[in-house]
């Protein structure tokens, strides 16, 4: 028998009432974007459940995607079937021979939503049972873990029958918190903030500051990749490019070597907290974890964030390196992030960065700049594309192709 569709059940959603509705409407379209890539899979969603219909497509790459999509407890694929005693007979006999293996325990648990359905639960249980010790003589029935739970469920539409549950991802579905704006470099390290950012249902743009002819064309597709990466959770993500290149100029001409890697990141914050204003954005996240390195000092911390007072998410703040890695290689980011291609901040970094800046003397060396004008040229000169999970299936499809 063949899969119709799967039934999605939503996580933690807002409890107020009013939300719920917002809530679901976003996770519908999330798990619409992340099933774009299986053209005939159609998605609708209602107070209680979502309903992804398959019409055809193969049941076991949609569950892999569902599995991503923040915002979903657990989902099981069902068979719908016409709603008639002899029709959900011969369905469970079906089912059960399709997945029954040689001492196996069952249960059969029956639900009636349709209560003008001429069995009840309990006789449905009965029934059913039945048909499947015909099928299947040797089957032995058993309340507690059974090796396959059958679940029989009767709509007014119609029965749907099911064995399988896979859980979700969890989190908020992505956008149900606002926006925000990922500042994105090809490291290690915000790919994973975004990621968890994501999980609590901001919706992320990403902007990744270039500086070409000192950043290669690598280092900017190595940014793409990652963030085509963290569209399976969500789906669409705008990335930003913001040309830097006149910013580091002019930083490693005017100010001290020590102070190169403070100003170039107040300029970072600067201009990610125009483009957040200017796209309605609530909040900016970061990669930054205590301690990793110079620029993540609390003191260095402090003299970066001060030129704005919008709030700054660090989800890895606390994180050791190696919990971080884990979660790349979860997210599949980490071979990624460690190709070879140098950052901005990289090529500019000296050797040995302060690790305690002064806000006065930060502000002391921009003065001797036109930061208002500087800010505003590389705001002006951004460029944007729109990242689909269509483009993550292609970059794979293409790998796999590669290999064969
Ligand atoms: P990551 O692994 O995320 O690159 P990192 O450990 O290399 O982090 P830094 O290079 O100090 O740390 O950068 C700290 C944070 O500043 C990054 O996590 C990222 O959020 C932001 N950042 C750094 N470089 C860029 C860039 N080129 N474009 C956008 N954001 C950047
Ligand atoms: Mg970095």
């Amino acid at each position: 028998m063949q899969y119709s569709e799967i039934m999605i059940r939503y996580g933690e959603l807002s409890t107020k009432h009013k939300n719920r509705m917002r809530f679901i409407n976003k996770l519908r379209n999330n798990i619409s974007d992340v099933l774009s890539i299986y053209p005939q899979v159609k998605v609708t969603a209602d107070r209680d459940r979502a309903h992804a219909y398959l019409n055809g497509a193969d049941y076991t790459a949609v569950v892999e995607s569902l599995k991503q999509v923040f915002g979903i407890q657990n989902f099981s694929p069902v068979y719908k079937v016409e709603k008639s005693v002899e029709v959900l007979k011969s369905a469970v006999q079906e089912i059960m021979k399709e997945i029954y293996k040689e001492g196996m325990t069952f249960k059969l648990t029956s639900k009636r939503s349709d209560h003008n359905f001429e069995l009840d639960s309990r006789e449905l249980n009965q029934t059913l049972g039945g048909a499947v010790f015909e099928a299947i003589p040797n089957v032995q029935a058993q309340m507690k873990n059974p090796d396959i739970n059958l679940q029989v469920e009767i709509r007014e539409e119609a029965a749907y029958l099911s064995y399988e549950t896979f859980r979700g991802a969890g989190g908020l579905p992505v956008g149900s918190s606002g926006k925000g704006m990922l500042m994105l470099s090809g490291g290690i390290d915000s790919p994973v903030a975004g990621y968890l950012a994501l999980k609590r249902g901001v919706d992320i743009e990403a902007v990744h500051f270039a500086s070409p002819p000192y950043t290669s064309p690598g280092a900017l597709k190595k940014a793409h990749d990652l963030t085509r990466k963290l569209t399976k959770f969500g789906g669409n993500i705008q990335f930003i490019e913001v040309p830097f290149t006149e910013i580091q100029e002019e930083i490693k001409a005017k100010a001290p070597e020590a102070y190169l890697m403070t100003l170039t990141r107040r300029f970072m914050m600067r201009i990610t907290d125009r483009i957040r204003e200017v796209r309605n954005g609530l909040v900016i996240i970061n990669g930054e974890s205590l301690g990793q390195v110079a620029s993540q000092t609390l003191e260095s911390m402090q003299t970066i964030n001060a030129v704005t007072s919008t709030p700054i998410i660090r989800p890895v703040v606390t994180m050791d390196k190696l919990e971080i890695i884990d979660i790349a290689q979860e997210i599949d980011t980490f071979e990624i992030s460690i190709q070879p291609f140098e950052d901005c901040c990289t090529i500019f970094a000296p050797d040995r960065p302060k690790t305690n800046p002064k806000i006065e003397n930060a502000e002391q060396y921009e003065k001797r700049m036109d930061v208002e004008g500087l800010v505003e040229r590389a705001v002006a000169g951004i460029m944007i594309t729109k990242i689909t999970p269509q483009a993550e299936k292609d970059a794979v499809d293409e790998l796999i192709d590669n290999l064969l």
